[in-house]
């Protein structure tokens, strides 16, 4: 039997990380909208800082082409280090507020979840966040593994560190790339995506494929498709040089070559634990599946 979890449906890309001149970015959300729509997205969270003066979420948009995600980036207090939290949410209801939880992050993803709204760490190399830290703020369902606005920030772009410690816990964990854009003058726009493979075009189909898992990241490359069978992973792909399959402590597999487009990896020394694929292509750009448990 052959479990299909991605190639199924043809996937929406998308950026779930922006933020606009609501807060501190540099363009108007419609003007936001209209770059990411030119630049081949098909969809686009506004992430606004909710912080004084809070904005209200942006739910609604008058660009046409690409769908507007509701989301935000709270900041209750605070991490083990005294820093706020950068929590990001996608799916967030119109009058969302989460002013009674700025000094309980708990409290704040327990209201998220009761909105419904995915949910995942921003950046956690930038805070130090690990994953004892993240298992005492409640469920999340994904880390940022890539934020490009971190190449200009702190040089910190890199979450996997989390994400591979909390899949070695046991936790089902995703993995998003995002620019975290501002548009202030540094190019951090158009470098970190996800590819969704949401049954339709709308807020519900693509906050539901989030939380199931049916996606993945990339900075160029695409994942065509990914099986599993009871003993082999299953990969297609556009042309790449390496192929790493990555799980537990030390346990990898890699493949390297021209132009590889497939890979089958068994699974025997992952058991128990879990895979997740890395590709990369010869310009050095990745893309990333999420962890998957086996
Ligand atoms: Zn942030
Ligand atoms: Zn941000």
């Amino acid at each position: 039997m052959t479990r299909h979890l991605l190639g199924v449906h043809p996937p929406l890309r998308g950026n779930l990380h922006t933020h606009s001149t609501r807060s501190d970015g540099h363009l108007r959300p419609d003007e936001v909208l209209t770059w990411y729509r030119d630049a081949g997205y098909d969809f686009l969270a506004i992430t606004d800082h909710q912080v004084e003066p809070r904005p209200t979420i942006t739910t609604s948009s008058s660009v046409d082409g690409i769908l507007l995600i509701p989301g935000g980036e709270f900041h209750p207090e605070s991490t083990r280090h005294g820093d706020r939290w950068h929590i990001i949410a996608a799916g967030v209801p119109a009058g969302f507020d989460a002013t009674a939880f700025d000094h309980d992050p708990t409290g704040l993803i327990r209201h998220l979840h009761a909105a419904e709204a995915w949910v995942s760490i921003a950046h956690p190399s930038g805070q130090g966040v690990d994953a004892t830290d993240v298992e005492q703020l409640g469920p999340v369902h994904a880390v940022e593994i890539y934020n490009e606005r971190s190449r200009w920030w702190d040089e910190r772009v890199d979450g996997w560190y989390l994400a591979d410690a909390l899949a070695s816990r046991g936790h089902h964990i995703g993995g998003v790339a995002v620019d975290d854009a501002h548009f202030d003058g540094r190019p951090d726009h158009g470098h970190g995506w996800v590819m969704v493979e949401a049954t339709d075009r709308t807020v519900d189909a693509v906050i539901g494929a989030l939380k199931d898992g049916r996606y993945y990241a990339s900075q160029g490359p695409r994942i065509d498709a990914l099986s599993l069978t009871a003993d082999t992973l299953r990969l297609r792909c556009t042309p790449v040089e390496a192929i790493f399959a990555a799980g537990r402590g030390q346990t990898v597999r890699s493949v390297i070559g021209d132009n590889l487009v497939e890979a089958e990896i068994p699974l025997a020394s992952f058991r128990g634990g879990y895979i997740r694929i890395t590709i990369r292509t010869s310009s050095g750009q990745r893309a990333w599946s999420n962890p998957i448990h086996v």
